[in-house]
């Protein structure tokens, strides 16, 4: 185990590619640059909010306890072998290309070696000010990054590629936001993420090349992006085949969002990990009832154009853009095309393997792609909270009757069925519980693998909402129960959080739906 200040920070990334070396953090355009050197801007006084001790085992970091130590997590101190740099992408914005962007308030320190031998990025969220900041100010306040602290720790507990957050610290600053964007903005204490990657690398980092025309940095990227992060491809074709494993992590990922209830609320390109890892949690939310319509972004209001259930299409549009970028490099163009084309069958078939095990089924049958489109069909007419929905059908009596299946499941309703939808909901859980019985594997086995695929603990935002306020208050209980339950997201041990959003938070700002202000 090391301390922070200890670490000898490699600068592979910054010695590898051309970048603009000047340290200046006036907002502009760097062609010809694949990231500008931005030294964090000092804060008042860092102080550990939380930290994540699995993580920092892994890492081989020893919990800071000297202001020296914490300083770095706060961006008050660079170490001689850190070199502080915001990375120059792009990305299409709600279908729409919007040029340069960049790490506006991202700051990577360097790459350090795991204890198991992996690379990783280190990265402050929050920590000032860069050449990518535009007319903002570099800073995060409190509420959102107690929201990528909890939300990225628990993604990883819940078995889903992401990025992680090692630390959360208080800056002592205070940040001014318009919240509710109404023309009010007040100050909010300041905060800093300690994010942690083997990259940060989006799709946006590849259209920004392709669209300056830097053909040569673009291949460049490719070949360093393969050559670390998919090393196991070689060859000739390599950039196709490794397109296609990117669509094939991707959809992946899509699948596991849906899995869990997971909507991210904001999938433009530079929001997508080249690494199919899930990544940027700002106005994220899980569903509560089940409503593939569901969005929590407020800016997303107008088009829905990120809801819950069009994840998956925006996904292959997104992965469309970067086919776009990589072009260039690609002499056959349509094999990126017919790459693209395969999403739809990489995420079905991951998608009814994930719900063979959401349900329970020994196998998948023929026709239980018909009862997985009968059970969707049920939940968005019905929209019964997602979460105890599945809990519930765990332990569900095969022998039910219909009376009994209402009663079963009444926890999990937020309105009162009416006579039709009662009949609907009986008849879609007897024909599942039909299945069920003629599963070759014991009831047992597929209780257990339901547990397995089912979260029973997920961080609603009503609850981090509830934690966030407290914490401002400095009252710390909710947060510190929270960090706990995020890490058994699975266990029955942290039941006092099994209930469905209470009525009072279903219109709250910050408890259903949120603005991009962070
Ligand atoms: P997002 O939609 O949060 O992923 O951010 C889109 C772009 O805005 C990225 O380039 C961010 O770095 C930038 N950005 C967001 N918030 C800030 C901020 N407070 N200061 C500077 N840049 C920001
Ligand atoms: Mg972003």
């Amino acid at each position: 185990m090391q301390s922070l200040s200890s670490i000898e920070f490699k600068k592979e990334f910054t010695e590898h590619f051309d970048g603009d070396d000047s340290g200046d953090l006036r907002p502009r355009q760097t062609p010809g640059m694949l990231y500008s050197k931005a030294i964090p801007t000092p804060v008042k006084q860092v102080s550990l909010l939380a930290w994540s001790h699995e993580l920092a085992a892994e890492l081989g970091i020893e919990q800071p306890t000297q202001q020296d130590d914490l300083d770095i997590l706060g961006g008050n101190r660079v170490t001689p072998s850190m070199y502080p740099y915001a990375a120059c992408y792009a990305g299409h914005q709600f279908g729409n290309w919007a040029g340069q962007l960049g790490d506006g308030r991202a700051i990577t320190l360097g790459e350090m070696t795991t204890t198991n031998g992996r690379s990783v990025e280190l990265q402050l969220k929050g920590a000032g000010p860069t050449a990518y900041s535009r007319r903002a100010d570099g800073r995060a306040v409190l509420r959102s990054s107690v929201r990528e602290y909890l939300m990225s720790e628990a993604m990883h507990y819940l078995g889903i590629p992401t990025t992680r957050a090692l630390s959360l610290v208080k800056t002592g600053d205070l940040v001014m936001r318009d919240m509710f964007y109404d023309g009010n903005p007040d100050n909010e204490p300041g905060a800093i993420v300690m994010r942690v990657a083997p990259t940060f690398l989006r799709f946006g980092n590849f259209e920004m090349l392709a669209a300056r025309k830097e053909i040569g940095n673009l291949q460049k990227l490719v070949d360093w992006t393969i050559s670390r992060y998919y090393p196991h491809i070689t060859g000739e074709d390599k950039i196709i085949q490794w397109f296609i494993e990117v669509v094939q992590r991707t959809a992946r990922l899509m699948t596991e969002w849906l899995r869990v209830g997971f909507v991210h609320g904001v999938m433009n390109t530079d929001n997508m990990s080249i690494l199919g890892a899930t990544i940027d949690y700002g106005p994220y939310s899980f569903v509560d009832d089940y409503d593939p319509a569901f969005t929590p972004n407020t800016t997303d209001l107008p088009g829905r154009r990120y809801a819950f259930g069009r994840q998956p299409a925006i996904a292959k549009w997104n992965l469309a853009c970067l086919a776009g970028a990589l072009a260039p490099l690609v002499e056959d163009k349509d094999q990126l095309g017919k790459a693209l084309e395969e999403y739809d069958d990489h995420y079905w078939a991951s998608h009814y393997m994930i719900m063979g095990k959401k349900l329970g089924l020994d196998e998948l049958r023929e026709t239980d792609v018909k009862l997985f489109d009968v059970i969707e069909k049920m939940l968005r007419a019905i929209k019964p909270d997602m979460t105890i929905f599945y809990q519930l059908l765990i332990e569900l009596p095969l022998d039910a009757d219909g009376d009994q299946v209402m009663q079963h499941f009444s926890e999990s309703f937020y309105k009162t069925l009416s006579a039709e939808e009662t009949e609907t909901f009986v008849a879609v859980i007897t024909t599942y519980a039909e299945r069920i019985a003629s599963n070759k594997i014991d009831r047992a086995q597929s209780q257990e693998r339901m547990r397995q695929a089912n979260p029973r603990f997920i961080l609603r935002n009503y609850l981090l909402h509830q934690a966030i306020e407290e914490l401002e208050k400095g009252d710390a209980k909710l947060f510190e129960k929270l960090q706990q339950a995020m890490k058994e997201p699975y266990s029955n041990k942290h039941d006092e959080f099994l209930k469905k959003r209470p009525t009072w938070a279903s219109n709250k700002a910050g408890c259903s739906m949120l603005s991009c202000s962070s």
